[in-house]
C-alpha cells in the first residue's frame, strides 16, 4: 500500500520546520517553494548590516538540512489549488496531495517577497540592499516593530560614522511587546547612538507600497518638519498574506487562511495552515511558538481518524529583537524579562546544538 502523501506549500521558516518533522513520520512529504533554500525573514538588521554572518543561520540550502533527505522538494512558485482533484499547481505542474499543509507565510517590505528565486537573485537583493546602506550617511528606519529596531540597531552598531534614526507614531516602539521590552531596547538604542523620533507616523505617498529602500526626505502626518535621509527602511508593518493563488472562502477579511484550534482549515479536513499566514491569534504567532510540532502529530491523528490536539498562543510577543550583539544574544520572555546568551554560546552551543542538531536535526556544512 502506498504511504500518504503530504504536501507543504512554502518552505520558509514554519513550512521547513513542518516538513522536517513529517519526515520522520509514516508520510510521503513534498515541499514546495519558490526559492532556493531556506532565506529567514528574521533578524532583518543583521542581514542588512552583516549579510555573511545572517546567511550563516538563516540562509541554508535545502540540501544541507539532513531531515529533508526524505523530503522532495519543488522549486517553483505555487499557482492554484484543486480541493476536489486534491491537488495544486505549480505553473504548468499538477501535484497531488492526500493533506496539504499551507505554510506560504506573508510579504513584508523588500525583504520578504514571495516570488521565484534563483540562489544568484538572493545574493543579489541581499548584497544590494546591504550596499545601499553601507553607502548612505544618515539613514532613516520607518516603523515601531521589531524589524525597525534592529535595522535601527544593527546599523548603528556597524557603521559608528552614520547617523541613524528611530521614527515611529507612538510613545514607545513594540507596543505589542510586554513594556519591559522597550525599557531595554531604548537603553541598547541610546548606547548605540540611534536617534528616536517618537510621535512620528509618516506620510506614506498613495500607492507606495513601502516594498524597497528609497531616499528621503520624509514627511510626517504628525506635524514635525521632514526628515533628510540617503537611505529609509521601510519597516511599517505593511504584510499582505501570499494567498492570491488560493480559493476566496478559505481566507478571512484580511486575506488570512481560516484555521481551527487544531490549525486544520474550517470545513476542509484535509488542508492545514501554519506561520504567518495561519490566522490563529492576533499575533499569527504559531510559527515562533513551534506549531510545527503539533501540526505533524495533527496530520498523523487525521490520517488515523484520531482526535486532533489544540495551539494555544501566548498572549504578547517574545523572543529575539535587536539580533546578535557584541556581547551576545538577548531573547525576551512574553513577561518581557530579557535573558542574554553570551556571544561564545551563540556561536558555540546556540546556534550548533539547540539551532542546528536540535530543531532542525542536522545541517550539513556548506
Ligand atoms: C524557530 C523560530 C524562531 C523564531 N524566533 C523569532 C524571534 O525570536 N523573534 C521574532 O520576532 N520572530 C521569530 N520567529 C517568527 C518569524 O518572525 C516569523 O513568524 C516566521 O519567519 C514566519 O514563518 P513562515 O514560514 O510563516 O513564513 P516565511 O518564512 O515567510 O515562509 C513562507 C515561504 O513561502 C514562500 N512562498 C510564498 N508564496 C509562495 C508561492 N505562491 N509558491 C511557493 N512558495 C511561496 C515564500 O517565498 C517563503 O519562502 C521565529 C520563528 C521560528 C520558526
Amino acid at each position: 500500500m502506498s504511504r500518504p502523501r503530504v504536501v507543504v506549500a512554502g518552505l520558509g521558516d514554519s513550512g521547513l520546520l513542518t516538513a522536517i518533522q513529517l519526515a520522520r513520520t509514516a508520510v510521503d512529504v513534498v515541499g514546495i517553494s519558490s526559492k532556493p533554500g531556506l532565506v529567514s525573514g528574521q533578524e532583518l538588521g543583521l542581514r542588512l548590516a552583516r549579510p555573511e554572518a545572517w546567511a550563516r543561520d538563516y540562509r541554508i540550502a535545502f540540501d544541507r538540512f539532513r531531515r529533508l533527505d526524505r523530503v522532495e522538494i519543488v522549486h517553483g512558485e505555487l499557482t492554484g489549488l484543486d480541493r476536489e482533484a486534491r491537488s495544486v499547481a505549480v505553473g504548468e505542474q499538477t501535484i497531488r496531495y492526500d493533506v496539504l499543509v499551507l505554510a506560504t507565510g506573508v510579504s513584508n517590505g523588500f525583504w520578504r517577497r514571495p516570488g521565484f528565486q534563483t540562489e544568484a537573485d538572493v545574493s543579489a537583493a541581499v548584497e544590494q540592499a546591504h550596499a545601499r546602506l553601507a553607502a548612505a550617511e544618515a539613514v532613516l528606519v520607518v516603523g515601531g516593530g521589531a524589524a525597525a529596531v534592529s535595522t535601527a540597531l544593527q546599523a548603528a552598531t556597524r557603521w559608528s560614522g552614520t547617523t541613524v534614526r528611530l521614527a515611529f507614531p507612538g510613545e514607545r516602539a513594540l507596543p505589542r511587546h510586554h513594556p519591559r521590552v522597550w525599557d531595554v531596547v531604548r537603553r541598547r538604542l541610546a548606547a548605540a547612538g540611534v536617534e528616536l523620533l517618537a510621535g512620528h507616523r509618516a506620510d506614506v505617498p498613495d500607492g507606495f507600497a513601502a516594498d524597497e529602500i528609497t531616499g528621503g526626505p520624509v514627511a510626517w502626518t504628525t506635524g514635525q518638519p521632514q526628515t533628510p535621509a540617503d537611505a529609509v527602511v521601510w519597516a511599517i508593518g505593511r504584510v499582505r498574506p501570499n494567498t492570491a493563488w488560493l480559493p476566496a472562502d478559505l481566507l478571512d477579511e484580511a486575506g488570512f487562511v481560516r484555521v481551527e484550534p487544531t490549525l486544520r482549515v474550517a470545513g476542509t479536513p484535509d488542508v492545514f495552515a501554519i506561520g504567518d499566514v495561519a490566522a490563529t491569534d492576533a499575533l499569527r504567532s504559531s510559527a515562533r511558538n513551534r506549531a510545527d510540532r503539533l501540526l505533524a502529530a495533527n496530520i498523523g491523528a487525521h490520517l488515523a481518524g484520531r482526535r486532533l490536539r489544540e495551539f494555544a498562543p501566548p498572549r504578547r510577543r517574545w523572543g529575539s529583537v535587536l539580533g546578535p550583539e557584541a556581547d551576545g544574544l538577548r531573547v525576551f520572555a512574553p513577561s518581557g524579562h530579557p535573558f542574554r546568551f553570551p556571544a561564545w554560546s551563540v556561536r558555540r552551543v546556540l546556534q550548533p546544538w539547540v539551532v542546528r542538531r536540535g530543531i532542525y536535526g542536522g545541517v550539513r556544512t556548506p
